[in-house]
Parts: structure tokens; C-alpha cells; sequence
């Protein structure tokens, strides 16, 4: 007889007895890393124009099955800009500034956050003038007009984490609870998106989480059907066995992922038996801020300034078990600074598709020296 679905899967529809079949085939199935290997030829002018070959290699995400080219031809990131500089000019017209936060950014209806706007030590969360959802926030971190991605302090990020979860588990009853997402992102710089240099989180809570949660969520949920355990636990067991971890910090697990994002490279954290920012404990959050303080890092130490972030949680009360929580670390880059050339195009915007310059397993070993497992 074959293995059988541990009891925290939901058998909870009657299946075919060919379906039940294929369930119980793929319980012990490993968790695949396919790569598909391409080789270009051409006379090159860089070799006076002898033939030559150039490989490129096409990965698929192992839960989606979602494809992720990697053409190895970078070249180091470009000198980064003054950015002090950058920061102060755009300081003297900051709404997140310490004197013009109270002055010039909305506040939340009384019903919904007494006093307007909801503080957590230095942080001090405000509905975004440019909503997106019904529940559509700035999280502002701190004092500090700007830090530098080399040097994001835990303390910082704890703080605005923190006050992010205190803010999203305040709200969610008033919204309606259950059902709904609460993302917490940041865009860290204008290769990012930022549109302020002021350290500041968005936070969101929806019944629409984006495309790309949705269908990991959808893809996670048959996993644990048809195995009977997370698709997380077998992701944090088969990148480790690849050589992709780069650390840990508390209970989460840092790693270079097989398919990646980002065209330098990205970084995920996963936290095993929680799926939601709302879960997390206060040595949860210290624990992340000081795992993305040495990620940031050692990004940073490759030449890269900016970055976006997002947790991806499942929603209020979701008890299934087939999620935990995870966080994605994107670097972003202008390709050339004084073009402002983004790192984004066709590729990503219209086909959808995921562009690499650079081999994940080289990521995580530059990982790996900040979380001292070098
Ligand atoms: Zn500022």
C-alpha cells in the first residue's frame, strides 16, 4: 500500500479513483528544479570575431512552473549615484519628515483610527493620498529622512514592521476580518518605484492580494492536497540541499531561489507555521529585520542602492496550513544611471517572463558571507 496523505490535508471532496491515484503517486514525488540549457552561436567582436558559444539556461519555478531566463552577461552594476545628494534635495520638501508629517498627510477618519493616524514608537502609519484598495497605508519608519540600503538598521525596520502588524491587527476587525490580505511592501529608492527618499512601508489590506500571491496560493493549496505538507517545507529542504541557503535569523530562512526575479539577483525568507504579518511575534519581527539588515547588505556590497520588498501572506485566518509566510527581496537597478535605463522591460512587463544576469547559486553565496555561513 502506498504512503497516504498526512491528516492536515483536506480530503474534503469525493475524488475519481484515477485522481486518487495520481494523489497518492506524487506524495513522496521530490520537489523538482527543471532546467532547460541554450547555447548561442556567433562570431564576436569582443574575441575578434572568432565563433563562439553563449549560454543562457531557462529555469522553472518550482511551485508555479512559471519560467526564469538567465543569460550570464553581466556586467558589475554602474557606479551608484551621490545619494546623499539625491536625499537632500528632496528633504527641505519631505511629508515624512519628523515637522511635516503632521502637517501634510491625511488622516484616517476618526471611526477607523482615533486620533487619525496610528503611532508605534517612532512610526507612524497614514492612509496613502493615492489609494489603490479600500484600506491603502504609509507606514513611515522613522525619523531618519534617509539610510542608505548598506546600512538599514534592524532597530528601523522593527520598528515599522511592528507597527505594520499592530496597525493591520487593529484594522482587519473593522474591515471585516477574514478574507482579507494584509501586504506589507516597501519601495526603497526610484529605481524601486520610491517616489520618497523617507524610509516608509505601504500597507494594504484587500480581498485582491495581486496575481502573482494568488496563484502561489492556488498552487501551495493543491501541493499540501496532493502531499500533505506545505510546499514551503519541501521548497526550505530542497534549496538547502541545492546550496541556495544563505542563512538564518530567528526561525526564518534566508535563500537565493533556483528561479529568480530579479535581473541581479533576489532573496527570499521563509518562516515556518505562520502565514500571516498579523502572527508574528515581537521576536519574529526583530528576527526579519536583522535577516533583511545582512540581505540589504550584501546586495549593497555588489553595488546596488535600491530595492523593493514584499511579504506574502495568506489571509485572516486562513488555517489550512498550505502557506507560510514568506518575504521577497527584489534589488533594483537603472541599467545605466544617467539614462535612468530601468532593469525592467517587454520581458517582464508584457510576456511576464523573469530575466537574470546572475546565477542564483553565486547570490546566495555573497548571502551567505553576511549571515556568517560563508
Ligand atoms: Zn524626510
Amino acid at each position: 500500500m502506498g504512503p497516504r496523505p498526512a491528516a492536515s490535508a483536506r480530503p474534503s471532496r469525493r475524488r475519481s479513483p484515477r485522481r486518487r491515484r495520481a494523489i497518492l503517486a506524487s506524495v513522496n514525488e521530490p520537489l523538482s528544479f527543471r532546467r532547460d540549457r541554450r547555447t548561442t552561436q556567433l562570431h564576436d567582436p569582443r574575441r575578434d570575431f572568432a565563433l563562439s558559444a553563449i549560454e543562457s539556461e531557462i529555469r522553472y519555478d518550482p511551485l508555479t512552473g512559471e519560467s526564469a531566463r538567465i543569460c550570464h552577461f553581466a556586467p558589475p552594476p554602474a557606479a551608484p549615484p551621490d545619494l546623499g545628494a539625491i536625499a537632500e534635495a528632496r528633504r527641505a520638501t519631505c511629508p515624512f519628515c519628523p515637522d511635516r508629517v503632521e502637517l501634510v498627510t491625511p488622516r484616517f477618519p476618526e471611526s477607523l483610527v482615533p486620533g487619525g493616524r496610528f503611532r508605534r514608537g517612532e512610526a507612524v502609519v497614514f492612509p496613502n493620498l493615492f489609494p489603490y484598495d479600500d484600506l491603502s497605508a504609509v507606514a513611515v519608519l522613522g525619523k531618519e529622512h534617509f539610510v542608505p540600503m548598506s546600512d538599514v538598521p534592524s532597530s528601523l525596520v522593527a520598528t515599522g514592521l511592528g507597527a505594520a502588524r499592530d496597525f493591520l491587527r487593529a484594522i482587519a476587525p473593522r474591515l471585516g476580518g477574514a478574507g482579507l490580505y494584509g501586504l506589507v511592501t516597501w519601495n526603497h529608492m526610484p529605481p524601486a518605484g520610491g517616489t520618497q527618499i523617507h524610509p516608509h512601508l505601504q500597507v494594504v489590506a484587500t480581498s485582491e492580494p495581486g496575481n502573482a500571491l494568488r496563484r502561489e496560493l492556488a498552487a501551495e493549496r493543491s501541493w499540501l492536497e496532493e502531499r500533505g505538507r506545505p510546499f514551503a517545507a519541501d521548497l526550505l529542504k530542497a534549496e538547502g540541499a541545492a546550496g541556495r541557503r544563505a542563512g538564518t535569523s530567528g526561525n526564518w530562512t534566508w535563500f537565493a531561489p533556483f528561479a529568480p526575479v530579479g535581473v541581479l539577483g533576489d532573496c527570499r525568507a521563509v518562516l515556518p507555521g505562520k502565514s500571516t504579518v498579523t502572527e508574528l511575534s515581537d521576536e519574529d519581527v526583530l528576527a526579519f529585520a536583522e535577516g533583511l539588515r545582512r540581505a540589504l547588505r550584501a546586495f549593497a556590497r555588489a553595488g546596488l542602492w535600491s530595492f523593493n520588498l514584499t511579504l506574502f501572506p495568506d489571509r485572516f485566518g486562513e488555517r489550512t496550513g498550505a502557506h507560510w509566510l514568506s518575504a521577497r527581496l527584489l534589488p533594483r537597478l537603472y541599467l545605466d544611471n544617467l539614462l535612468h535605463v530601468p532593469d525592467a522591460s517587454y520581458l517582464q512587463l508584457l510576456l511576464g517572463e523573469r530575466f537574470s544576469m546572475a546565477w542564483p547559486e553565486e547570490v546566495a553565496e555573497r548571502l551567505r558571507a553576511e549571515f556568517g555561513e560563508g
